[in-house]
Parts: C-alpha cells; structure tokens; sequence
C-alpha cells in the first residue's frame, strides 16, 4: 500500500493515504456466498498462505461510523479452521473474545477459515441490525471479515468475491474486476478499503447517475435497492434535487473531495432498519420503502443522504484523532463526536434546504425540533461532553429513559441535535464578526477541503486544530465558545445562533413534521406538552422528569389504557390534549403499569405544543441567508 505522511504543523496531524485498489498481490482471499440471504445467513471463507505456529483470527469489534464496538460477534457462526485440508481446534480468547487461537502445524501450506454470518431478524445497531430479506442484501464485509489478529488492516491485501441469489442486481462503490453469471469478483484491495465500501445485492435494484465521471464534478450515483419496484420509481424532480446536493455540498468544501467516485447505497425497505452509516466513497442508507416516492416521507428523511455524504469530509478524510486506531482492535475514543456528528447534522440538515429537498421554513422547522429535543431534562446533570464520551454505550442503551441519558427519541446521543444548535451559533457568530464576508463554510473549506491529488486519504486532528482553523476564519475566543457549550449543565438551551440570527423559539399547536422524522408508524411526540413520547399502542418509551406526566406518575414503559374515560388511541390522546385548553378538570389517564393499573390526574392545560422559530422583528434575519443555495 502507498503511505503518504504529510508535513504539518501539528502532531497528530499525520495524513495517511489509504490503498483503494492495491496493486500487491492479494495476501487474502474472501469469498462470500450471498445466495441464502433471504434465509438470513451468510456464508464465507477465507483464505491465506499458512505460517506456522501458534496465531490467532480476529473478527472486527470497533466498527468506524459507528463508534463502538459493535461488531456482531454473537452472530459469528458455523466456524471451521483448516490448515489445508486438516481441521485445526480453536479456542476462543476469554479477554478479547473476539479473537480466536490455534497452532498451524509445520509443513501447512494454505489457512482456510470457513464461517457463517447469522443475519438477525431484530435488535442490532447500525450494520448489525437486519440486512438481508427475501429480495435484499446489504453485504458489509466486516460482518464476514476474520483477519489474522495484530495485523493492520490497511496492510492486507483481500481479492473478494461475493455470489449473489440468482439473477439478483448489485450496486457499489467496490471496484468490480468481472463479473461471472451472479458472481462477482472485486478487484483486489486492502481489508481496510473493502470493510469501507459495503455493496447491495437485490432483486430490485436501480442505477442512477446524478454526475457521470466525465462530469465536472466526477461520478456520483445513487445505487436504489428496494423491496418492489414501485419504490424505486422516483420523481425525475426529486432526482434533480439529489444532483444539486451533490454541488450545494461540494461547494462547502471549495470543491474538493476526497474520494475518486461517490455511491449512496440506498436501501428502501420496511424490515432492514431506519439509519445511515458513512464512508469514504460511499454510505449504507437505509430508509423506509416508500421514502423516495412519498413526497411527505423524503421531507422527512431529507437529512439523511446529505449527512452521510457530508461525512465523506467530515469523519472520514479528517477524522477525531481518538478514532483512528490502525484497525478494530483498539478501543475508540469519542469525544469528538461533537465535531464528527454535531457539524455534520448541521450541515446534513441545512444542505437539504440549500438544495431544495426542504423549503428554508421546513428548515427553520427541523432546527426547533432539534431545540425541543435537547431542551430533555438530562442537560441538567449531563454535560453535553458527557454524550460524546459515553457514545460507545449510549447509542444503543435502550428501555427507555431517552430525554434523561439525553439521548433523541430515535436514540442517538444529544451531540446530533444540540451540534445542530452550537454549530449554528458559530455560524452566525462568524458571520457577524466579518460582517458577512466570511461563513462557516469558508471553515469547511479550510479544514476539510485540502487535498491536493485527489486520493481517499484519512488525516486526525484534535480540539486545538478545530479552533485554530477557525481562527483563521474569524479571530474569536472559540475555545472558550466551545468549552463553555460542551461543559455547561442546566436547562438553558445554547439558542445564540438563533436569536442573534433573528428568531426565537416559540412552541404552538402546529405540527412539526420534524419532532418525529423517522417515526410514521402511528406515535405520538408529547414532548412538548406532556414531556412523553408514546407509541401507537399507548407504550410511554420515554417520560421527561419533571415535566407534567412524569410529575403526575406516568413513567417510561407504562400503558396508556384510557384518557378522560375514553379507550386509548393516539388521536384520542390528541383529542384530549386540544381540550386540556379549555378543561375545568384535570387530564385523566389509566395507566397499566405491567399489570398494575391506576388512575392518574395530569394537571395539564397547555394543549398541543410543537416548537416553532419565529422571526423577532428588528433583528436582522441572517438564518434564511444561511439557507440560500449557493452553488453555481
Ligand atoms: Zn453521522
């Protein structure tokens, strides 16, 4: 592999330029038989000339973009080691129970490992949730990828093949050598690489260039795979959208990326999970099947494709020092997430506006809703640092209790939502310190935007580096700016970048499609009145301390049988809270408290509240600037 160190003025900031396709001989092979999908297990083998002597096998445990170590061990299966043909006895390690140790004998020629991934039908975080159905597969490689342990990954040179289900279709950003009836054979390329470009195998499966390589702009395509074909029939207008994404994005960036071509593996399904996880050259979306034919549901999800191309940038190229480990042993440090994650749903949030998925209100909308979101009582003992530290576990605490660990009603960590805020803040703050001239961009394109050859190269930085760039910007005390934002504790949402900008946040009874993006399944975001998130079925998963239910005795995990007398339905439960304005009387609830049941009084009269910014009149509005396109 080619290592390039670049000279800096700062320690951690060595750039390591990563092998895209090696050119070595491949010292591993991995072939992955995908033809049993659908009955949710994959089967693999790989292979490698054997040393002699005792050496372990290691299954990838910190997953990069997902920041934890949630490589599914639990579902590595139906494992054989062979030194040629003469199985070998393993035994697992008790520490580092991801590795497994044996002894290859003298005189071995070829190690073989033969293994099954268990693809489960629930439960999971990010690529370990379902990724296989009856028409799909979403084939991340770290799932079937046993290595020798103690290796870099970045070191080993991997010739893949993957048997696709007869005549299913496959999308990617991988390099493909040929491809042999449904097998296809990718062109050799280090393990590091090839965990970083996931592919799609489906039965339905679409295509579509936004930019061809020939373009000004290189190749940008999103590959659709879907659960029917009518999911993959998208608005020709929506298709536009995602072209001038690609050019509102770049644009950030003073047009350079960092990535020889860029693919959206783009999932459209109802069982194979709701998220995004990023990479160099491409991402795994994964969203709702009718997500890109519904106009309301791809508002929803607006967010999502420019998020994960904004990481591109943004945690890939320059990455957290504290996440780059040399491989999947170490554990990652997170406590930079604030930059990784914070920026990138400020941008992933804004770039859909500027390039016209939202309109600039719809917007406005989804900043309130990350307002309401972080305004959960947990700020009171959590420091927004805290969220990013704890990331490696908070992510996927479940059993509700979200506004409390200060986590969203989808789950992820503050640092998503109140980024969004903070990042907005030093925007505006940027801008009114050079009277316009200058923006948050002009940031991106200093800090993220220096490659001057065009390869897929990863570079750490760590705080300093965040401040003296911005600095460079706009001389400001940002240390400061950030220390007290990622430190403070108490209720006081960091709402600068708003109000200076020219709004304020107000909470009335208009719906905001963003309180719940993700969630058209039937529940009901109480957030702002009753301080309870409840399922359709009446399932409170999250109750806010101190605020009206909670403070009544409704809790996470009870059920909402009847409100004011009436069996429980979400509309119900809406109905109820229109009439708390005008109530003599208290709201009255029946609450099953797994078996127990009792009547509780909410003294509640505020009726549906959902956040909202409004323009203050006399300030000047700087946010509807920051929401223009500004691509050519
Ligand atoms: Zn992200």
């Amino acid at each position: 592999m080619a290592l390039a160190v670049v000279a800096t003025t700062h320690g951690v900031a060595a750039a390591r330029q990563m092998t895209a396709a090696g050119t070595s001989k491949p010292s591993m092979t991995l072939d992955v038989d995908a033809t049993d999908a659908p009955l949710k297990i994959l089967h693999a083998r790989m292979s490698m000339p054997a040393r002699p002597g005792a050496m372990s096998l290691f299954y990838p445990k910190w997953i990069p973009g997902e920041h934890m170590a949630s490589g599914p061990i639990a579902n590595l299966t139906g494992l054989h080691i062979f030194a040629d043909d003469r199985e070998l006895e393993w035994r697992r390690d008790l520490v580092e129970t991801n590795a497994f140790a044996f002894t290859v004998p003298d005189g071995a020629k070829v190690l073989t490992a033969t293994y099954d991934y268990i693809v489960p039908y629930t439960g999971g975080a990010f690529g370990t949730l379902p990724s296989t159905n009856a028409k799909i597969a979403v084939i991340n490689w770290y799932t079937v990828g046993l290595y020798p342990a103690g290796q870099s990954p970045a070191s080993i040179t991997v010739a893949p093949t993957l048997r696709a289900p007869a005549g299913w279709k496959h999308g990617g950003s991988l390099d493909v050598a040929s491809v042999d009836g449904d097998v296809i054979r990718y062109a050799p390329t280090s393990l590091e690489m090839l965990n970083d470009h996931p592919v799609l195998l489906g039965q339905h499966l679409r295509s579509i260039t936004l930019w061809p390589a020939d373009s000004p702009v290189g190749e940008h395509v999103i590959d659709a795979v879907a659960d029917s074909e009518w999911a993959l029939q998208f608005p020709p207008s929506r298709i536009e959208i995602y072209k001038r994404i690609v050019l509102e994005e770049r644009a950030v960036f003073g047009g350079v990326g960092h990535y020889r071509k860029y693919h959206w593996l783009l999932t459209l399904s109802d069982n194979l999970g709701a998220f995004g996880v990023e990479h160099h050259e491409c991402a795994d979306d994964r969203v709702a099947e009718n997500t890109f034919v519904d106009d309301d549901s791809a508002r929803r999800s607006s967010l999502l494709l420019p998020h994960e191309f904004f990481h591109s940038w943004n945690g890939k190229a320059r990455r957290p020092a504290g996440l780059v480990t040399g491989g999947y042993e170490q554990p990652m440090k997170d406590d930079l997430l604030w930059v990784y994650e914070g920026l990138t749903n400020y941008y992933g949030e804004l770039l859909a506006a500027r390039a016209g998925l939202i309109s600039p209100a719809e917007w406005l909308d989804e900043v309130a809703a990350d307002a309401m979101s972080v305004s959960a009582p947990g700020r009171t003992w959590r420091p927004l640092q805290d969220t990013a530290d704890s990331a490696p576990f908070l992510y996927t605490a479940g059993g509700g209790w979200l506004g409390w660990r200060r986590q969203t009603a989808g789950g992820l960590p503050a640092f998503y939502n109140e980024g969004t805020l903070i990042w907005l803040e030093a925007d505006v703050t940027i801008r009114k310190l050079t009277n316009g001239r200058k923006t948050l961009d002009d940031f991106c394109a200093l800090f993220h935007g220096q490659n001057d050859n065009g390869t897929i190269w990863v570079k750490p930085y760590d705080a300093d580096e965040v401040y003296r760039s911005l600095n460079q910007v706009a001389a400001y005390g940002w240390k400061a700016f950030f220390d007290e934002r990622l430190r403070s504790k108490g209720a006081r949402l960091p709402l600068g970048g708003v109000e200076a900008g020219g709004y304020h946040l107000v909470y009335t009874a208009e719906p905001n499609m963003f309180t719940d993006p993700w969630a058209l399944d039937g529940s009901l975001n109480a957030y702002g009145s009753l301080g309870i998130h409840v399922t359709a079925d009446g399932t409170v998963d999250d109750a806010w301390p101190g605020a009206a239910a909670f403070a009544a005795g409704i809790s996470t995990g009870m059920k909402i049988v009847a409100v004011n007398g009436r069996r429980f339905s979400v509309d119900q439960l809406r109905r109820a809270l229109v009439a708390s304005m005008d109530a003599k009387t208290p709201m009255e609830f029946i609450v099953d408290n797994a078996g127990y049941f009792k009547t509780v009084d909410v003294d509640y009269r505020g009726g549906l509240r959902y956040p909202h910014l409004e323009r203050v009149a006399g300030v000047t509005d700087l946010l509807t600037g920051i929401a223009a396109p500004r691509a050519r």
